[in-house]
């Protein structure tokens, strides 16, 4: 029998099914995006959804920004793609950047956050000519080798870890070594033992792959002062964190700066535009002649459309009161979730920043490492958001995502959510 369903098809000829970041759900395995606006999208059935997750963070603005939109369509119509010269645009946008990012002096524009990382280590190693990252646990940094890693490992096995995905190669997981974040004793141990071999410490100030964790600022600063002392580069993944909690990032809201920034996500409000930033000492090692100690020569890098979008989002958060609109309905959901779980009698915590929510279930003060949300009852997670999409309201029914307010949610999305999740938890 030929296919017949798009998904079908989509079985047939992409692996899995999904191009997306996300594996196909269980239960949701048709789902099939026909349109979105604003805050909500709707599925091939005519379904419509009010979208928390957002794609996993990018469209802080909504779906579809008319000024966004209109930006893109611009440059499609007068600028194209040449990979020579550069364009008034892309000098205006890293411009932009340095002006906003606390520890940016110069900036390379990436298609993604990935690729941001991925040339975060490259320099971090050619510029130390050392090999060891340190990273934290659970904590995802994108899809290459160099640290692509969802980690799992006990708290008390420095460097042990189980990698997202097999076909790493040793050398790459030996080059890592997996600390518990919020823990500024096991960074001290770890710095005093293996420092002269660090060539960088990666991090998001605020994990939000593991839920949505929150620094001690003492643990930031303490990163800070390890590195600079053993001259290891400090890297902030502010992939999400940038742009979506504050225009020039978690260094800006703790004050701690980093060497390297990689950016993605919300400065193109759902555009591929990533950028890579940093100390101009660090970022003058990337060149385009081979056998420069950080070779690059990405195709798409400044392309003038993600650009005009990066520009848009940008100019649309300087001018409109964009933060104070999602910190305000962001808070909003917190209170009420919480206030509905004591009124429901249960044991569960309602989490996360700015914009960014999420609950566990689970007993207790709010988690601080990855280890504390082991104790998140990962079925009743599941099953309360599954109950949600039943009330036509998407929050990503996988273990500890987190969802997302955008500029395009209103009041009454909010009442909405707040009224589903009542009948959801009560179910
Ligand atoms: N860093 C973090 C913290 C992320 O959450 C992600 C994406 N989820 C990335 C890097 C990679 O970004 P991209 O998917 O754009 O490659």
């Amino acid at each position: 029998m030929p296919p017949t369903s798009i998904s079908q098809r989509a079985a047939q000829v992409i692996p899995g099914g999904v191009n997306s970041g996300q594996r196909l759900i269980p239960g949701l395995t048709d789902l099939v995006i026909a349109s979105t606006e604003g805050a909500r999208f709707t599925d091939a059935k005519g379904r419509t959804y009010t979208d928390y997750h957002a794609a996993f963070g990018p469209p802080l603005l909504g779906h579809n920004d008319p000024e966004v939109a209109a930006a893109v369509a611009e440059a499609g119509r007068r600028i194209d793609l040449t990979g020579v010269g550069v364009t008034e645009g892309e000098v205006e946008l890293a411009e932009e950047i340095v002006r906003l990012v606390p520890s940016v002096e110069k900036v390379l524009l990436t298609s993604t956050g990935s690729e941001a990382t991925f040339h975060a280590l490259r320099v971090a190693r050619a510029a130390t000519g050392r090999r060891l990252v340190v990273k934290f646990q659970g904590c995802y940094h994108g899809w290459h080798d160099s640290v692509s890693l969802n980690v799992i490992s006990a708290p008390d096995k420095v460097g042990a870890q189980d990698p997202i995905s097999t076909g790493i190669l040793p050398e790459v997981l030996d080059a890592t070594l997996v600390l518990p974040f919020n823990d500024i004793p096991a960074v001290r141990q770890t710095f005093a033992e293996y420092g002269a071999d660090i060539a960088a410490v990666i991090l998001e100030p605020v994990p939000h792959n593991v839920g949505c964790l929150l620094p001690d600022l003492e643990f930031l600063q303490s990163l800070r002062d390890e590195t600079t002392k053993s001259g290891s580069v400090l890297i902030f993944d502010e992939v999400i964190t940038g742009f979506r909690h504050a225009l020039g990032g978690w260094q800006a809201i703790s004050g701690v700066t980093p060497d390297l920034t990689a950016m993605g996500k919300a400065i193109g409000n759902g555009y591929p535009v990533g950028a890579l930033g940093g100390r101009a000492e660090l970022m003058e090692l990337f060149s385009t002649t081979p056998g420069a100690p950080a070779f690059f020569a990405g195709t798409y890098n400044g392309h003038p459309s993600v650009v005009a979008a990066a520009h848009a989002t940008l100019r649309k958060l300087q001018t409109e009161p964009v933060h104070e609109h999602v910190f305000r309905l962001g808070a909003a959901i917190r209170t009420g979730l919480a206030e509905i779980f004591t009124e429901l009698g249960v044991p569960a915590v309602a989490h996360g920043y700015g914009s960014v929510f999420v609950s566990y279930f689970m007993d207790g003060p709010a988690p601080r490492t990855y280890t504390d949300l082991l104790r998140n009852d990962a079925s009743r997670f599941i099953g309360y958001r599954r109950r949600l999409l039943e009330h036509g309201v998407f929050e990503l029914p996988l273990n500890l995502k987190r969802s997302h307010v955008s500029y395009a949610h209103t009041d009454a999305d909010v009442d909405a959510l707040l009224s589903a999740t009542r009948a959801a938890v009560r179910d």
